[in-house]
C-alpha cells in the first residue's frame, strides 16, 4: 500500500504496476496514449520494488484499458499488474498475459514479407519463440523481430 500511495491517488482509471524500471515511456507509447491529448497520465520512475528491483507505475485516469491492450505490454512489461479503479477502490485486478501468436498487435519488419502484399492481405502473425529473453519471429518469413523493431511496427 505504501508503495501505491507514492502516486496520487486516482478515482476512475487504470494503475499499471510493476513496470520493469525505465520502461514506463514505452509502455505509455504501445498503449497509444497521446499525452498531449488524453486524460491526465501520471507516472512514478524507479520506486523500489520487492518484486522486480526497481519499477515504474503508471497511473490513467478515466480509462480502463482491456485485456487486448494490455496483452501488448507483454512484450516489455509482461510482469505488469493491473487494477481497474472505479470510485477510489480497486475494482478489478488483471495480469497481463503474452500470447503465444500476436496477431495484428506488431507488423514484421522485413520489407519483403509476405505480409507486404497488398493484393493479398494477411493478418500480421508474430510468434512468441521465448519470453525470457525475449524471441519474437514472424510465422510467414519467419524473421527474428528486435524489441525496437516491435515498437515501432506496434499497429
Ligand atoms: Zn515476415
Amino acid at each position: 500500500m505504501s508503495e501505491m500511495r507514492r502516486v496520487t491517488a486516482i478515482k476512475n482509471g487504470t494503475v499499471v504496476d510493476h513496470i520493469p524500471s525505465g520502461n514506463a515511456l514505452m509502455v505509455i507509447r504501445m498503449l497509444r496514449i497521446d499525452v498531449s491529448r488524453s486524460t491526465p497520465v501520471s507516472l512514478v520512475m524507479n520506486v523500489p520494488s520487492d518484486k522486480v528491483g526497481r519499477k515504474d507505475v503508471l497511473k490513467i485516469e478515466d480509462r480502463e484499458l482491456s485485456q487486448e491492450e494490455l496483452d501488448r505490454l507483454a512484450l516489455i512489461a509482461p510482469a505488469a499488474s493491473i487494477a481497474i479503479i472505479r470510485n477510489h477502490a480497486v475494482a478489478e485486478k488483471l495480469v497481463v498475459d503474452l500470447p503465444s501468436d500476436l496477431i495484428n498487435i506488431a507488423s514484421c519488419s522485413f520489407s519483403n514479407c509476405i505480409t507486404k502484399n497488398d493484393r493479398e492481405p494477411l493478418p500480421q502473425r508474430l510468434r512468441v519463440i521465448s519470453q525470457d529473453p525475449l524471441e519474437v519471429r514472424c510465422y510467414y518469413c519467419g524473421k527474428g523481430q528486435e524489441i525496437s523493431e516491435l515498437i515501432d511496427n506496434i499497429l
